[in-house]
């Protein structure tokens, strides 16, 4: 994907349908879904409740299995009327990075080990997995809180963690349910901001599903969904080149960038 070769999608989707159910219980969560979204992208997913948003990112985190249609992610076809690798966890381990409403951190592990053990199981050694679990937390703005536990910590603290092990096994595509709900505007801001400096540094993919008007500027694109079906792409106000003009936390996000620097195509994990 790198060098001259036209820019593919990160996350493409064509014909998406997924229900539940038969007959007169049947709900078509999702219907006839097409869409893309190209690394470097931060892209909103709105919709009311009940429209399809967890369903369509839970197929696109390949833990939901759609009935039809096709999907590529990180340039391999791993759908096609049905799911073209037997090994999903594996293939959630390689490409995604999940990023829940409320942390969903271990509560019997510090912030290290709960990063550390998504390395691990990904076969990475223990001591190396410790290792860049610091590292990440460190470039998310809390390694001072690398031994607390998830009690310990702040919602915004425990967000961070949260983010950095989504980040562990360098996932070019990051799936956000909510990831800003349970902040404080300031906080959701920073959040929002930390994202997409991820979006732009790791030439990720990232998809949020959200609610929060207060953050809904700061995506370059929205996705709505009514009854399944997408309606509509539309540019957000903020746009691609608003990323630099970052409302909050310049100071902090330019250090975090520094910081970040070096897992710019630093060695890979395995
Ligand atoms: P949203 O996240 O936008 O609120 P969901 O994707 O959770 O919407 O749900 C879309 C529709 O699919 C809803 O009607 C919901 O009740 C239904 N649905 C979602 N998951 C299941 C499931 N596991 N079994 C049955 N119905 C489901
Ligand atoms: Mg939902």
């Amino acid at each position: 994907m790198q060098g001259g070769a036209a820019k593919s999608a990160l996350v493409e989707l064509r014909g998406i349908s997924k229900h539940f159910g038969e007959g007169e219980t049947r709900v078509d969560a999702l219907r006839e879904v097409a869409l893309s979204v190209d690394a470097g992208e931060v892209v909103g997913l709105l919709g009311p409740s009940g429209s399809g948003k967890s369903t369509l990112l839970n197929v696109i985190g390949a833990i939901v299995e759609p009935n039809e249609g096709w999907m590529r992610l990180d340039g391999e076809v791993v759908y096609e009327h049905r799911w073209l690798r037997h090994d999903l966890r594996r293939l959630r381990l390689e490409k995604i990075g999940f990023i829940f409403q409320f942390h969903n951190l271990l509560p019997f592990l510090d912030s290290t080990d709960n990063v550390a053990l998504v390395l691990h199981l990904a076969g990475c050694p223990k001591d190396d997995s410790k290792r860049r679990a610091i590292d990440l937390l460190e470039y998310l703005q809390v390694g001072h809180r690398k031994h607390a536990m998830p009690a310990q910590l702040s919602g915004g603290e425990a967000q961070r963690v949260a983010i950095a092990r989504a980040l562990a096994n360098r996932p070019r595509i990051i799936l956000a349910d909510e990831p800003t709900a349970a902040l404080d505007s300031e906080r959701a801001g920073i959040v929002m901001d930390l994202l997409r400096q991820l979006a732009a540094e790791q030439q990720a993919a990232i998809i949020a599903v959200t609610h929060d008007e207060k953050i809904i500027g700061r995506f370059d694109r929205i996705f709505r969904l009514r009854d399944g079906c997408l309606e509509s792409t539309e540019e957000s106000a903020a746009g691609r080149g608003g990323a630099e003009a970052g409302s909050s936390g310049t100071a902090e996000s330019a250090r975090a960038s520094r910081a970040g620097a070096r897992f710019d195509g630093s060695a890979p994990l395995r």
